[in-house]
């Protein structure tokens, strides 16, 4: 097993990772800029490295400043977290270059998974149905055009490289296509570096579903269940739970063991999650995410399994240990995201938190590195906590959320903890029937 991880990475996720390691009598060395100086992570670490000035490309972002102070803490390991360089290919492969262990899956594994095309063709290949599109890139607006008049309206034009919801445009008809083009692809270049795209059809109605596999060096896979991410502002997911109250046992089964047959194909290692769209009993991948996700804690508490103490024991090379057999499903497990953002307007709201008290009782997880006195640095992403329940069943899920948000105290800063109180009582969501689109609707009618 490994003595010391670098956790290359910042806030929730990287307490996250410490907490596992420590649990594992693993030795820690945070990483952080001169924004997070006073952050949880780098307090709770063993060790601390400041890496650079507060902007991501400078800090987070520097393969070199990560490698060096990797070397110089004598770490036999890194762990990226999600985010920043977790699905950086030429970082994973650095990381081996330099004798350490990339705590996640294969360079080529992420190399292929972050070419979306690539992704689907293998996946396709492998198996696994896919979102109806364009066979590769789009050549330019014409070749656009002439593919989403094959498709047929309307259709989404994503950028090949993209991630975090963006690089994304509904075209409704074939005279939008052209300016769609021209616009998403000046975007992914500003935002990935490649202006390339594809084409998928637009789904109408679909439920995002995505399935979350731990694999291990020597061929073992298993699927840990999947979880509705269905409720998005921009196409980013708000709410996470985990069963889907979409799917039955049999759909649950079928998808799964579909979904192990191909991870055994590709020899992919590490977690993983494939992402499907759900509609009328069918499911389409859509992407393969190649990192611990953000809402990977919903899994974590219906399975009573530790998703970053797995991954770390499959890098430093232990086997699986537990057939399929032996994943049990207990319960129902919600978590909502908490940004610091105005809950009506989502404006981003950095500053100090004067006064904070977490909710806590039976089946209730707050994953942050929010403390009383902390400031929330205006540099980085506005997630600034995720509150996670457990209950016996949806329903008691439910009543335990509405309970925990209302005993969740962060002052001294806008957070949407309001938007979701709101959320926990309508009647569709409490219902369990929603699509990608409602949570959209919801707020764009709130704004009304
Ligand atoms: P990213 O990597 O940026 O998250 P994804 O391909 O995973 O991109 O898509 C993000 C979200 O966008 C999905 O969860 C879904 O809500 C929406 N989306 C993606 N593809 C389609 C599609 N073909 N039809 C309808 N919605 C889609």
């Amino acid at each position: 097993m490994f003595d010391k991880i670098l956790i290359a990475n910042r806030g929730e996720i990287a307490l996250r990772i410490l907490r596992a390691c420590r649990e594992m009598g693993i030795q820690t060395v945070a990483v952080h800029s001169t924004a997070d100086n006073d952050a949880m992570h780098v307090r709770l670490a063993d060790e601390a490295v400041c890496i650079g000035p507060p902007p991501a490309k400078d800090s987070y972002l520097s393969v070199s400043a990560i490698l060096s102070a990797a070397t110089i803490a004598g770490v036999d390991a890194i762990h990226p977290g999600y985010g920043f360089l977790s699905e950086n290919a030429d970082f994973a492969a650095m990381v081996e270059e330099h004798k350490l262990k990339f705590i996640g899956p294969s360079p080529d594994h992420i190399r292929l998974m972050g070419d979306k095309i690539a992704a689907k063709k293998a996946l396709s290949e492998a198996g696994i149905p896919v979102v109806p599109g364009s066979d590769g890139p789009l050549k330019d607006a014409e070749d656009a055009r002439a593919q989403a008049d094959t498709i047929g309206y309307p259709v989404l034009i994503k950028a090949t490289h993209g991630g975090g919801g963006r690089g994304m445009k509904v075209v409704e008809d074939s005279s939008a296509v052209g300016e769609a083009f021209d616009l998403t692809t000046a975007e992914a270049e500003a935002a990935f570096g490649s202006g390339e795209l594809y084409m998928e059809k637009f789904l109408a109605r679909p439920r995002h579903i995505e399935v979350q596999v731990l694999a291990d060096n020597y061929g073992a896979v298993v699927h840990l269940g999947e979880r509705d991410c269905s409720l998005q502002r921009r196409h980013q997911k708000l709410i996470e739970e985990a069963p889907s109250p979409a799917l039955n046992q049999m759909e649950r089964q079928s998808i799964g063991d579909r979904v192990i047959g191909a991870v055994k194909k590709l020899g992919y290692r590490s977690v993983g999650t494939m992402e499907f769209l759900y509609e009328d009993g069918e499911f389409c991948f859509i992407e393969m995410n190649t990192r611990l996700q953000v809402e990977h804690p919903v899994t974590e508490m219906i399975c009573g399994l530790d998703l970053v103490r797995e991954m770390i024991r499959i890098s430093a090379g232990a086997p699986l240990g537990f057939g399929q057999s032996e994943v049990r499903f207990s319960g129902h497990a919600i978590e909502c995201r908490i940004a610091a953002e105005n809950p009506d307007t989502f404006t981003p709201s950095p500053g100090r938190v004067d006064d904070y008290h977490a909710p806590g009782g039976l089946g209730v997880r707050v994953d942050s590195g929010l403390f009383s006195g902390y400031t929330v640095p205006p540099y980085y992403d506005s997630l600034i906590a995720k509150l996670i329940v457990h209950g016996a069943n949806r329903n008691e899920c439910l009543m335990r959320l509405r309970r925990a948000l209302g005993e969740y105290v962060i002052d001294g800063l806008d957070t949407i903890i309001p938007l979701h109180q709101r959320l926990m009582n309508e009647a569709d969501f409490v219902d369990g029937n929603y699509d990608i689109h409602w949570l959209q609707k919801f707020v764009d009618k709130e704004k009304t």
